[in-house]
């Protein structure tokens, strides 16, 4: 038990840990339930508190309308599962890939549309449809089949125990208190609480040097919907990597998500400045405005689908980084954060739940791995954190740069000396569907499985992205200008 470890866990005799050891994960999300199927099949025993109710419902339509998710404020905001989510779980529980697919979810093999044709490795290029409830229930299926683990719902963590160490100033986390008056207590914790998980203010009056914080804003307000084909009808054939269209008008983004059983969800984004633009949030204004976008109004037009859900607005998006491993030395040990807990980015890039997927299993491979307890931190930080970091710099640029042009700013998008990030989203990213090389360095980038910066890493490749923007010329304009926006709106409206 921890208490043992505890006085004598930094040295590598007293601090041993057990083969089969006591999980306690604090968020029953895709973060959580990840890293408690990895635990259990790993042979751990697993405790995991959530604070939500059960899934109410048995079909995917059920659990998705019914599920009652106040912990998760965007439980039916759309989600893309890109192609590390699916490359994990195909390694590592290929039964919950499959019962995404039973579900309804697709596979979206992107490597189909490499220009010229693929290759057997690029067979990876694969990414899932699914909303994110659909994806959700199946793992968390798997994880109640596992008789290792004890769920926990309606339990809401509301503190940290801790024990002393040999080191003063390296506090050791040995369980949580939960709003029952409980005590919990496991050899490691992981904080799988979300994107407002508490733990690092639970830290603040213990850790003597505070954990690694950095937040940016994303600058986005999203409204989105979900819509079903009308019977007999399947989501339009559209030629894009994650299948649906996007565009970005210069003060107002799109994008078009592919979900389970002919359902599909449409999310526009607008700058947190723009006031007359949030009337999207009604009806009428938001169904108007998507049937004036060309790409858009084959999707939406009555005759192909009809809306299964009212707009739903999100705001308050940030993105945010943190690290227990400061100067390459823990601050707290027993504890890990992982998923949005550990880092979450501008959910456009739909990088969230497949990150947490990774990081629940990379916890479970390190853990089984660790000498003692001690050591866990630091080697979950080599194994993820160079690549939280530097995905939550890639996203925080990309984000100060299309504010920037959303702002009025003369940005030239053919230019990567302008903005990488804007040039590779706005003028490579299309490039790609003509060049094979690009399109499979573009699809990598996406799908997770490069780092951020591995195409500005190739020069040649870039100056060759950059000749064909600049033969492309500039790019067509997607839709409506604002002034012609708001006026649909406004007819719409009266
Ligand atoms: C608008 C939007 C769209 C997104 N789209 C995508 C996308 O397309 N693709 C993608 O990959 N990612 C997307 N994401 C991100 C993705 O949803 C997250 O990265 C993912 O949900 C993180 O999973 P998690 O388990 O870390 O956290 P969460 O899913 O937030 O789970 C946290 C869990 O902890 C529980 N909890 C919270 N507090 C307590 C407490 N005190 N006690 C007990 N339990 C508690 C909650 O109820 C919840 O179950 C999107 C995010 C947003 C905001």
């Amino acid at each position: 038990m921890p208490e043992d470890l505890s006085p004598g866990m930094m040295t590598p005799a007293a601090g041993r840990r057990r083969s089969r050891m006591d999980m306690l994960v604090l968020g029953g999300g895709v973060a959580g339930l990840s890293a408690s199927l990895a635990f259990a099949r790993s042979g751990h025993h697993v405790v995991l508190l959530e604070r939500d109710g059960p899934p109410n419902g048995a079909s995917p339509d059920e659990v998705f309308d019914r599920w009652d998710r106040p912990g998760i404020a965007h439980f039916r905001q759309p989600h893309n599962f890109l192609g590390l989510a699916r490359d994990v779980l195909l390694e590592e529980a290929p039964d919950v890939l499959d019962a995404v697919v039973a579900a309804g979810g697709l596979e979206n093999r992107q490597y189909e549309l490499i220009p010229g044709g693929w290759e057997p490795e690029d067979e990876r290029l694969v990414s899932i449809c699914a909303r994110r409830a659909v994806f959700e229930i199946a793992l968390r299926r798997a994880v109640e089949a596992e008789p290792n683990v004890s769920m926990r719902v309606g339990t809401r963590v509301v503190g940290l125990l801790t024990a002393g160490t040999s080191r003063s100033d390296l506090p050791h986390v040995v369980g949580v208190r939960t709003g029952g008056g409980e005590e919990v207590r496991a050899d490691l914790v992981a904080d799988a609480l979300g994107r407002t998980s508490p733990v690092m203010s639970w830290l603040d009056p213990l850790t003597v040097r505070p954990p690694l914080e950095r937040r940016s804003e994303c600058g986005l307000l999203y409204y989105s919907r979900h819509f079903r084909c009308r019977p007999g009808l399947d989501v339009p054939a559209f030629p894009a990597l994650l299948r649906g269209p996007r565009g970005d008008l210069g003060y107002l983004a799109f994008a078009v998500f592919v979900e389970d059983s002919r359902t599909f969800a449409l999310v526009m984004m607008i700058p947190p400045w723009e006031r007359e633009l949030r009337a999207l949030r009604f009806e009428e204004a938001y169904m108007a405005a998507a049937s004036s976008m060309p790409s858009l109004a084959p999707w939406v037009h009555p005759d192909q689908s009809e809306p299964i859900t009212p707009v739903l607005p999100m705001g308050r998006l940030q993105n945010l980084h943190r690290s227990l491993m400061v100067d390459r030395q823990p601050v707290v040990v027993g504890i890990q954060p992982i998923g949005d807990a550990l880092c979450h980015t501008n959910p456009s890039v739909a990088y969230g739940a497949s990150l947490s997927v990774h990081h629940g299993f990379v916890l479970s491979r390190v853990a089984a791995r660790a000498e003692d307890i001690g050591s866990i931190a630091a080697a979950f930080d080599d194994a993820v954190g160079e690549d939280v970091a530097a995905r939550f710099d890639a996203v925080s640029a990309e984000d100060r740069d299309r504010l920037r042009l959303w702002g009025g700013e003369p940005i030239d998008l053919r230019n990567p000396d302008d903005s990488m990030a804007l040039f590779l989203r706005m003028s490579v990213y299309p490039a790609a569907a003509r060049d094979p090389q690009l399109f499979r360095a573009v699809a990598r980038r996406v799908n997770l499985f490069d780092p951020p910066d591995a195409m500005q890493r190739d020069p040649e490749l870039i100056e060759r992205a950059r000749r064909m923007a600049v033969d492309a010329g500039p790019p067509p304009r997607t839709g409506p200008t604002r002034a012609e926006l708001l006026e649909t709106i406004s007819a719409a409206r009266n």
